[in-house]
């Protein structure tokens, strides 16, 4: 395989936070702007677009603001219904985060999120079509040390099997390993037995590269395919079948968290991120799977506000006195911090070793 190392990018794997106590956002994404766009397109200098435009979309970003921790309050809640009315609830609110997201979606706007949470470093997750690989690999190019990608070369990537894998070592050899995989198989409508699936794991797993699985049945199949393949249990052949690949269960399951932390208790290589879970849950996680394979999370910028609710959850969690202030330090960025470290300074090794090999 030729190599695309370039010496100028030596140090992408040591871009990373150098305080311990720094915040990770484990789950992002960024989705384009669609009244930005046809603006640029049709005012040309009329007030409205350019910085009138932006400063529009701060105000009315901090006018509902204090909204949107109600909105998340409700969604968290809806675990506690019967599945019929959640499934309905789902179906029809597929659309809810439409509103926000024409307020809050852009890598402008995760950026203005981040220094107001003050976090360091976000995992930007691609989605194809809505955001490419492509972008999310420019965008972290563009803001070093602030974005790590993670791409995705499901079924909407529009690639087959074999140009996904050729895709993926590209990508790995861009960033000379320093990025994650994501599979979001409810999306794709496909299960563990995909073949793209385990043919991209083997290459995941010959340069350990983490690998982020959505999980959490969503019944919206506008947006989902398949919604019960959100359900972590149906992949737990691939937690035995690479054993030393570590595997981040997005969301805890979302409705059903108890799934994700039997699967971690019983696979050393499970993570889970704390996102749309309420404090409750983050205890219940910490108490049953230590705090050290749990990763502060935020799914930004769906349901709007993301980060800050997000956050204000660790803070409600920490004032029950249930978990300590190291757990918590942990939970915001350092359990991260260290899988990122150990895993792209190996996933360095491995490109590196390929590049002397085939350049041999
Ligand atoms: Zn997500």
């Amino acid at each position: 395989m030729a190599s695309t190392l370039d010496p100028q990018k030596e140090g992408i794997c040591t871009s990373l936070p150098t305080d311990p106590g720094a915040i990770l956002d484990a789950h992002v994404h960024v989705m384009p702007d669609p009244i930005g766009a046809v603006l640029n397109k049709t005012s040309g200098n009329l007030a409205l677009a350019g910085e009138g435009y932006a400063s529009a979309r701060d105000r009315i970003r901090s006018a509902i603001g204090p909204v949107h921790g109600l909105i998340h309050k409700v969604y968290a809640g809806l675990r506690h219904f019967p599945v019929g009315v959640r499934m309905g609830v789902e179906e029809f609110g597929a659309l809810a985060p439409v509103p926000s997201l024409l307020i809050e979606s852009t890598a402008g706007d995760l950026l203005s999120s981040m220094e107001c949470n003050r976090i360091a470093m976000s995992i930007l997750i691609a989605h194809p079509p809505v955001t490419s690989n492509e972008r999310v690999l420019e965008l972290s190019e563009e803001h070093l040390g602030r974005l790590i990608p993670a791409v995705n070369y499901g079924r909407d990537s529009g690639l087959s099997e074999d140009e996904a894998v050729s895709e993926f070592r590209k990508a790995i050899d861009r960033r000379e390993g320093a990025l994650l995989l994501k599979i979001h198989a409810a999306s794709d409508g496909e299960n563990a037995e995909s073949a793209r699936y385990r043919a991209l794991l083997d290459v995941a797993s010959e340069y350990s590269i983490p690998v982020i699985l959505h999980t959490g049945c969503i019944h919206a199949h506008l947006i989902h395919r398949s919604p019960a393949l959100g359900d972590a249990s149906k992949f737990k052949s691939w937690f035995a079948d690479w054993p030393r690949l570590p595997f981040i269960l997005a969301h805890m399951n979302m409705h059903e968290p108890g799934v994700a932390l039997d699967l971690a208790q019983e696979f050393e290589n499970i993570h889970v991120d704390t996102s749309w879970q309420p404090a409750e849950v983050i205890i219940e996680a910490v108490r049953r799977i230590g705090s050290e394979r749990i990763f502060f999370g935020s799914d930004w910028p769906l349901l709007g506000g993301n980060q800050s609710v997000a956050l204000e959850r660790l803070a409600e969690a920490r004032a029950s006195g249930c978990i300590s202030d190291e757990d918590i330090t942990r939970i915001q960025g350092g359990n991260l911090l260290a899988l990122l470290r150990k895993s792209f300074s190996q996933a360095a090794e491995s490109v590196r070793a390929h590049w002397n090999r085939d350049g041999a």
